[in-house]
């Protein structure tokens, strides 16, 4: 079996990425429910990964957002 591992570990080893990606917040700190509204309708501010400031750059067919570290997400 090759399960695959683990991303870097996030708190308490929670799944997914330790960092909200709109408020820079710990994923674990709490609902976002707020950010997960905001985020329908616009980018990423912080990387979900490392919580760095992502660059941000709006485009025709919606975002991208670039992570030094992680590279690009898009929309
Ligand atoms: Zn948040
Ligand atoms: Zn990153």
């Amino acid at each position: 079996m090759s399960a695959p591992l683990p991303r870097t570990a996030g708190p308490a080893g929670t799944d997914g990425p330790p960092w909200c990606d709109r408020c820079g917040e710990p994923a674990a700190a709490g609902p976002h429910d707020a950010c997960g509204a905001a985020r329908q309708l616009e980018p990423p501010r912080f990387c979900p990964d490392c919580r760095r400031r992502m660059k941000v750059q709006v485009v025709p067919t919606g975002w991208t957002a670039v992570c030094v570290q992680h590279g690009e997400l898009r929309s």
